[in-house]
C-alpha cells in the first residue's frame, strides 16, 4: 500500500469499551446523511443554530455512524443490529468486514437482538446475494414491529418510502423465517439471558432499547431513540419525519432521557458519533453527551 493510500483508508471499524463487567465492541456499519430538512417540531432557525454549536452544515449531518454492538451474555455471542446491507449504498453495508476484523466473523454470532426493522439496521441480515448473512443466528425482533412490517395488509397500504421499508423487512427476515431462526418477544423480556428489552416505541411500532450489564453498572443500547444527538440531545422533542408515530417517538425519547437521568446508565447508540457509547451529563437542565474515549480495557 502507497502512503496516499493508507491515508486515504481509515482504521478497521472496530472498538472495544468496558462498562462495568461487560466488553462491548462496537462495530461500524458505516455512515448515512441525516437531512435537517427532516427535522420537524422546532424552528428552522433553531436547528440550524444548534447544528453549527455542533460545527455541523445546515443540512445536517452528511457522514452520521451506523453502529452496530457485539457481547457475550450467557454465554452467546450477541450482536445488537446489522447495519444497512445493500439497502442504502456504498457508504453503509460494512458489518460483515469489520465483524471479521474485529475477530468475530458473521458465522460465530449466536443472536441478533434487532431494534427495529428499518432498513439501516436490518437489511444486513442479508448477503448481497440474498442469503442469511449470519447463517447460524437467530433474530430476535420485538412481536410489534415484526406483526407491523411483516403484516401484507399493512405493507399494501402504505406508501412511497414506508413501503420500501415493508418490502426491505420483509426481505431481510426472510431466511432466517424459512429456518425457524426468528424469535418475537414483548418489552421487558430477556430475549437472550442478561439482556432487557426496554421499550421505545414510536419511531416504529416495536422500537425497542436493550439493557445490559451489572445493576449499577448497566448500558442502555438504543437503535434510532436519536438520529442527530447535537440538535435531538438539546432539543429531545425535534422529530423525524421517518418517525412513524412522531409523538410517540417524543415521548420515548424524553421518558427515556428522563430514566437515564435517574438510574445512570451508560448509552449506546446506532447513530452516536462512533464508537457510539457515552454517558449524558444532565445539569441546570440541560443534556450533554460525553463519549468514552478510546483507552485500553485494562489498566497496566
Ligand atoms: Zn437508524
Amino acid at each position: 500500500m502507497s502512503s496516499s493510500e493508507s491515508a486515504a483508508t481509515q482504521a478497521p471499524g472496530f472498538a472495544r469499551t468496558r462498562v462495568g463487567a461487560v466488553t462491548v465492541t462496537t462495530v461500524y456499519d458505516g455512515a448515512l446523511p441525516i437531512h435537517a430538512a427532516d427535522m420537524h417540531g422546532e424552528s428552522a432557525q433553531r436547528i440550524t443554530e444548534l447544528l453549527a454549536d455542533g460545527f455541523l452544515p445546515p443540512e445536517g449531518d452528511p457522514l452520521t455512524a451506523v453502529n452496530t454492538f457485539l457481547f457475550a451474555s450467557g454465554g452467546r455471542t450477541v450482536l445488537v443490529d446489522a447495519g444497512a446491507g445493500t439497502s442504502l449504498g456504498p457508504g453503509t453495508g460494512h458489518l460483515t468486514a469489520n465483524l471479521r476484523a474485529a475477530g468475530t466473523p458473521a458465522g460465530q454470532v449466536d443472536d441478533i437482538l434487532i431494534t427495529h426493522l428499518h432498513p439501516d439496521h436490518a437489511f444486513g441480515l442479508l448477503t448481497p446475494d440474498g442469503d442469511a448473512a449470519f447463517p447460524a443466528a437467530t433474530v430476535h425482533v420485538a412481536a410489534a414491529d415484526a406483526e407491523h412490517w411483516l403484516d401484507e395488509a399493512a405493507a399494501a397500504r402504505a406508501e412511497g418510502v414506508q413501503a420500501q421499508i415493508h418490502r426491505w423487512a420483509e426481505q431481510a427476515l426472510a431466511p432466517y423465517r424459512a429456518e425457524g431462526r426468528l424469535s418475537t418477544f414483548d418489552y421487558g423480556d430477556s430475549p437472550v439471558p442478561g439482556v432487557t428489552a426496554v421499550d421505545l416505541h414510536g419511531h416504529t411500532p416495536g422500537h425497542s432499547g436493550y439493557l445490559v450489564g451489572d445493576a449499577g453498572a448497566e448500558l442502555l443500547l438504543w437503535g434510532d431513540t436519536m438520529h442527530c444527538h447535537t440538535v435531538q440531545l438539546p432539543a429531545p422533542h425535534v422529530v423525524m419525519a421517518i418517525d412513524s408515530d412522531p409523538a410517540g417517538a417524543r415521548a420515548a425519547r424524553l421518558r427515556v432521557l428522563e430514566e437515564i437521568r435517574t438510574r445512570g446508565w451508560a448509552v449506546g447508540g446506532a447513530h452516536l458519533p462512533f464508537p457510539g457509547i457515552g454517558r449524558i451529563r444532565f445539569r441546570d437542565g440541560e443534556a450533554r453527551w460525553v463519549p468514552v474515549p478510546f483507552r485500553p480495557l485494562t489498566l497496566v
